[in-house]
């Protein structure tokens, strides 16, 4: 038997026996998060931090609303739990309150996490086109420098290599091709959808590997993780039609997209086009309760009623729709329309990202500031005109020197050496305008001390 620790130090303890993700990710120190309130959270030393990351872009509503926790607290009272292999209220509630935001008709299938939700798609998607006798349709393409989970699929279809590749073999048929990249790559937005580069190598990509045995292309509509790749106007429309031309379904990853990040209740709404399958998880619930939600096209669902046995989703997920977390779902859905979240990232994340830009965009480093509602990302680049990114020891500076003046910001671009280099910021969508003028504060000191 392990000897217990004695004593309450408590960092120690957190380094004996707490496994952390990505360790180098804290160059400076684990921060053990005791409190938190809005949108600051304080450290066990009683550091306050304004967290300009939303936890890991998910506490879109921010911390302490106790509305929140009535809610998980009440419905656990009335019925803490049933699989949804049969049903209850808050699952339902949820999936019709789902249904009014995405406009159209879906039906939701619940898990507990976004690699989940994204795990389900890809099945859904299989089988479906299984069931349509087009049973050689099993592969997908995504993008390089897309994240979609850690479990063995969402990994595959994952375009991080330095995430993979000590896991491999990961699930086979994930098939990668170049992201769209306003900054690096820059295309024209006025040429018809189908005729943009990036477009153009999805539908290469297709055709190559044979139409027949493409199973769909999963996207976020902004590349989240991987950068903040703003894509041009025209791209997701234009991945749209190839998917049609090509037979093929387009699932929407909307895990930090969704619930507003991007000043639209869902990603995919900046850009004209209706998914076949969205995923969601993080915003659903800000973070407070595990849950995560794909959403099928009606006609989808549909096409799984067969007589058969073998007709129905070979698919069980048993905390996925917890009634706790979809009762606290729906309360966290409702403060967000009633306090008009959509909106307000929007504007808010408008002004952020003008503000920053006017104060740093002529400094040597800075190559570009973008973003879409409260998804903000600085792209730091040794050389403005080669576009060389910037040594991540320099990024990590900005990083820490924030954090020492009380601000949470992140770092982002793919993981991939020498491509970890935007600075990423956003914050929940509720954040008091005085705390945003804090983050432009800072951030711009610490660009400018670079
Ligand atoms: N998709 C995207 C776009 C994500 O950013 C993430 C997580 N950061 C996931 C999927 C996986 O979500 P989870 O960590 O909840 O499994």
């Amino acid at each position: 038997m392990t000897k217990m620790k004695q004593g309450n130090d408590i960092l120690s303890k957190d380094k004996d026996y707490v496994w952390h993700s990505m360790k180098p990710y804290n160059p400076d120190g684990t921060m053990v998060v005791e409190k938190a309130d809005g949108s600051w959270v304080t450290d066990h030393t009683g550091k306050r931090y304004l967290d300009g990351m939303a936890g890991l872009w998910c506490v879109n509503i921010g911390y302490g609303r106790t509305e929140l926790a009535e809610a998980a607290y009440e419905q656990l009272k009335e019925m803490a739990y049933y699989p949804l292999t049969q049903s209850h209220n808050p699952a339902i509630k949820l999936a019709e309150k789902l249904n009014e935001m995405l406009g159209e008709e879906y039906v939701i299938f619940f898990s507990n996490s976004g690699s989940e939700a994204n795990e389900t798609a890809f099945k859904i998607a299989r089988q479906y086109h299984q069931q349509r006798g087009e049973g050689s349709r099993y592969k997908f393409i995504s993008r390089y420098r897309s994240y979609h989970g850690n479990s063995m699929g969402s990994l595959a279809a994952t375009g991080q290599a330095q995430r993979k590749f000590k896991y491999e073999p990961l699930a086979p048929g994930f098939i990668h091709v170049a992201p769209p990249d306003s900054y690096r790559n820059p295309e024209n937005d006025n040429t018809k959808p189908t005729e943009l580069n990036s477009v153009q190598d999805i539908d290469r990509a297709m055709t190559w590997e044979l139409s027949e045995t493409i199973a769909g292309v999963i996207m976020e509509p902004i590349i989240t993780g991987g950068g903040i790749l703003i894509p041009p106007d025209g791209y997701m429309k234009g991945v749209k039609e190839v998917c049609e031309k090509h037979g093929a379904l387009l699932i929407v990853d909307e895990v930090i997209c969704g619930f507003g990040r991007t000043g639209k209740p869902f990603g995919f709404m900046n850009y004209g086009v209706t998914p076949d399958i969205i995923t969601m998880a993080k915003g659903i619930t800000s973070a407070y309760l595990p849950l995560s939600a794909t959403a099928v096209k009606k006609e989808i669902y549909e096409s799984f009623k067969g007589t058969e046995e073998y007709d129905y989703f070979r698919h069980i997920n048993t905390f996925g729709g917890n009634p706790a977390a979809c009762a606290l779902a729906l309360k966290n859905l409702e403060i967000m329309e009633n306090e008009n979240l959509f909106a307000r990232s929007k504007t808010l994340g408008e002004r952020l990202k003008t503000s920053l830009a006017t104060n740093i965009q002529d400094h040597p480093y800075v190559g570009n500031v973008r973003g879409k509602g409260l998804l903000v990302g600085i792209e730091l680049v040794k050389d403005k005109s080669t576009k060389e990114p910037l040594e991540v020891e320099l990024v990590n500076k900005v990083i820490a020197g924030c954090k020492q003046k009380g601000l949470i910001i992140g770092k982002n671009g793919a993981t991939v050496a020498g491509f970890n280099n935007v600075l990423s910021i956003s914050p929940p969508l509720n954040i008091l305008e005085e705390d945003l003028k804090f983050i432009v504060k800072t951030v711009t000191e610490e660009v400018t001390a670079l």
